[in-house]
């Protein structure tokens, strides 16, 4: 049976940080129970499509999945086991901060079959953590995968943040080396307009030499630590890589569920009458989203109505383009038949930033660094 990944978007969280770009909104209690009611309908009209098919992962994202009551969880996960093919071997993830995270919650969770955590704890500094707008301190992170493990937890994934100017990466790397997590995210600060952050124009972006310097730095010491670099900002130990976020750079087929959540179907998106390979998008704010599925608070739509608000049909060079970039990030080699600027090929080989051999390219950690000019350049 083919597989395939589902994704759900929890777009709430207690308070919004700093630097946040990403679709989340603050809740009160009543929003979440008729949201979740709203995800488990969207869920069940899937059912007639996918039965031929196993999930080999679920990843309950967001925004903030541990503001959620165990109760909300088990709604969703029973929703997906009852609904979908699940794998026995399910990777089932829940992305949590630690400052939403009690020892009793991360054992429900893990008791529903959770069997990898996600935590944002972004840095080990009090100060850092203020700076960006963060809820919980470095004590509460420690004190979260103290939980995490006495719950059970054996795949635990940290979120890191990196590239803010006053922090102290060695203090950073320690601190992983104290929680010797699984699996790290190494997240480079971007300020995104409209942000707190950006409005302040206290931070700056490091030059491309102090950014190059910090990679580097971070590589070698997560490879010195026993990880393994696979993705540009992802390291894991052997055999914990991220079964989901493979799923995407290998461009496997995912369905996303919730309000802003995005999809993709290489055979298209036969439940809304497409059949080429198409991306798609569920509406946001969260309001619109369960308008769509609920017809008042609380009560299911009768009819079938798909929260989609936006679809994006893939042509051949956007396909090659995404396979080039997703290969180029996960350390993979592309054929060098694709590259249409032969001279800068020979140029970016000759700075050490790409690999070249037998009609094969690849990128050096140093290209990591630089990918999205290279590939906007070279193909
Ligand atoms: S916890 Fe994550 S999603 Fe929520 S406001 Fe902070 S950065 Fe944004």
């Amino acid at each position: 049976m083919s597989t395939y990944s589902v994704y759900v978007h929890i777009p709430y969280c207690k308070k919004k940080c700093r630097y946040c770009s990403f679709l989340s909104t603050t809740p009160d209690i009543k929003d979440i129970d008729a949201y979740i009611k709203a995800v488990s309908t969207e869920i069940n009209l899937y059912k007639p499509f996918l039965s031929d098919r196993e999930v080999k992962s679920v990843y309950i994202g967001g925004g903030t999945p541990s503001l959620l009551e165990p109760s909300h969880v088990e709604q969703l996960i029973s929703g997906i086991r009852e609904t979908f093919v699940v794998k026995e071997d399910v990777e089932i993830t829940i992305e949590t901060n630690p400052e939403s995270v009690s020892a009793e919650k991360l054992k429900a969770m893990h008791t529903l079959g959770i069997n990898r955590l996600s935590i944002g704890l972004q840095s080990f500094d009090d100060n850092v953590l203020k700076s960006l707008g963060r809820l919980h301190s470095a004590d509460s992170s420690f004190s979260a995968i103290e939980k995490a493990r006495n719950a059970g937890f054996k795949n635990i994934n940290v979120d890191i943040i990196y590239g803010i100017p006053s922090q102290n990466i060695d203090r950073e790397l320690k601190g992983i080396k104290d929680i010797h997590p699984e699996h790290v995210s190494f997240y480079y600060l971007t300020i995104e307009q409209g942000t707190p952050l950006y409005m302040d124009k206290i931070f700056r972006p490091l030059n491309d030499e102090a950014f190059e310097e910090l990679y580097m730095l971070v590589h070698d010491e997560m490879i010195r630590n026993g990880y393994e670099h696979y993705e540009v900002s992802n390291f894991a130990k052997k055999g914990c890589q991220s079964i989901h976020n493979m799923n995407y750079w290998e461009r496997g087929d995912y369905l996303g569920i919730g309000s802003g959540a995005h999809g993709f179907f290489k055979a298209g998106l036969p439940w809304i009458g497409m059949t080429a390979q198409a991306r798609y998008e569920n509406a946001y704010p969260p309001s619109v989203y369960i308008s769509k599925l609920l017809d008042k608070p609380g009560n299911k739509r009768s009819e079938g109505i798909f929260p989609i608000s936006r679809t994006e049909v893939l042509d051949k060079d956007a396909e090659t383009l995404e396979y080039i970039f997703l290969s180029l990030r996960t350390w993979k080699h592309v054929d060098t038949a694709l590259v249409k600027n032969r001279v800068l090929m020979k140029h970016l080989s000759d700075d050490g930033l790409i690999n070249v051999q037998d009609n094969k390219l690849s990128l050096t950690v140093r290209g990591m660094c630089v990918m999205d000019g290279i590939v906007t350049e070279l193909f």
